[in-house]
């Protein structure tokens, strides 16, 4: 194989795999062993941000984007006129292993289009893993994706190589899936989920008794859901999601705003903009259920069925709920902190910690690095009371608004932009 035709390949599958934005690597546990290449601890997502902060490296490419399927929302559909290409298993192993050596990657993710059958599929993907463990040593951050309707004996040969595992369920409700996507099934990505979540709880349970036992998937399982595609809700993305993260022990679950990239009725036309900014509000639900104790139908419901697009959704949530504030931060329980608008975890704790060695007033919050600017309406401390006059929840936002123009209006970026 020349040099020129594999980097033809890696730039149409690396360009392909750019629509997956699936990649979190954190959690992952793999250490160095027997002086191998590469080591996984403390890694993060493929040139993106992890839940703490850090951004790091993966080698990100789809092993072909030939398909036998033609999912409407997909550029690698096969109705689709493109330049395709697949990658050997070896060459994948090759790429990796020197893009490793050059300091280039610090991982691999790894996803494919379905050529001829799913274990077809699968079984490539699990070779290169196999490989890069055990003929390379290699123990970088290795992410695969799972291809919906894989046997249960790849995805349990899989997640003895791989880091992460990820099936995307694509789109949010079976309805949308069954308009967009008629040939797939939602059983077929529930399959490896189910597998993949009793081999980690298995694994897991013999190691606490036999130390050797390989680990499983050590940063789990996540998945993709495309937004914006098929006219879902906010609610229904959400309950969509609280059920996999449920039932599934889910580490992540992504939001992808929709790219208009083909010329179909069923989509939104090319030329839309893409929905970065309700994405951006998704992650921040998602935060919301997954560390500030919120559940689902307390953000959305069906008097409220989608999120506000102009505050985060714990303002929004205050707003429509002013009977639970002000909350006086020198007595209330952890819960209750959570949800005051500008009090993010880290001050939380900071809260509780001062507080059992005296009364906080608004220096000290301010110290602590509280967001007062939109706390000071949500809670009392032990100082006069920030004056406070009988505002309705619309008022409020009317006034906050007013005085924060510009973080309202600057979140469009694709990155999370989580709570203070
Ligand atoms: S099966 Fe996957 S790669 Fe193939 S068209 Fe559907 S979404 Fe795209």
């Amino acid at each position: 194989m020349s040099f020129e035709r594999t980097q033809e390949k890696l730039k149409i599958l690396a360009d392909a795999a750019k629509y997956d934005v699936s990649c979190a690597s954190s959690g992952s546990k793999r250490s160095n062993a027997s002086k191998g290449l590469g080591d996984a601890t403390g890694m993060g997502i493929c040139h993106s941000y992890t839940e703490d902060g850090r951004c790091v490296s993966l080698l990100k490419i789809l092993l072909t984007n030939y398909c036998i399927f033609d999912c409407a929302y997909c550029v690698t559909r096969k109705s689709n006129d493109i330049k395709r290409a697949a990658f050997q298993v070896q060459e994948v192993v090759d790429l990796t292993i020197n893009f490793y050596r050059r300091n280039y990657i610090e991982g691999l993710f790894l996803s494919s289009g379905i050529f001829k059958s799913a274990d077809y599929t699968m079984e490539r993907l699990v070779a290169v893993a196999k490989k890069l463990r055990l003929e390379e040593n290699f123990n970088g951050y290795i992410h695969l994706k799972s291809i919906p309707g894989a046997s249960d004996e790849l995805m349990k040969e899989a997640g003895l190589y791989a880091d992460r595992l990820s099936v995307n369920i694509e789109i949010p409700t079976r309805e949308g899936l069954k308009l967009l996507a008629p040939e797939k099934n939602r059983e077929d990505f529930i399959k490896p989920m189910v597998k993949v979540k009793n081999e980690i709880i298995q694994y897991q349970s013999e190691k606490k008794i036999i130390k050797s036992t390989p680990k499983f998937a050590p940063a789990g399982q996540s998945t993709q859901m495309i937004i914006g595609a098929s006219g879902e809700s906010d609610q229904q993305i959400m309950w969509t999601s609280n059920y996999f993260y449920k039932k599934f022990n889910l580490k992540r679950v992504y939001y992808s705003g929709y790219i208009p990239i083909s010329y179909d009725s069923r989509l939104p036309q090319i030329g839309t903009d893409v929905p970065m900014l309700r994405e951006n509000r998704l992650y921040q639900t998602d935060w919301l259920m997954r560390f500030y104790g919120f559940e689902v139908h307390e953000i959305l419901n069906n008097d409220h069925q989608n999120l506000d697009l102009d505050v985060d959704p714990k303002l929004g949530w205050a707003l429509r709920n002013m009977e639970h504030f002000p909350v006086d931060v020198n007595k209330a329980d952890q819960l209750m902190l959570a949800r005051i608008p500008g009090l993010g975890m880290k001050s939380v704790y900071k809260i509780i910690q001062a507080r059992q060695f005296r009364k906080l007033n608004w220096d000290h919050l301010k110290r602590m690095g509280v967001a007062l600017n939109r706390a000071k309406y949500f809670l009392v401390c032990d100082s006069r009371d920030f004056e406070r006059r009988d505002l309705t929840g619309p008022q409020l936002k009317s006034i906050i608004l007013q005085n924060t123009t510009s973080k309202y209006q600057k979140i469009l970026s694709p990155q999370l932009n989580l709570f203070e």
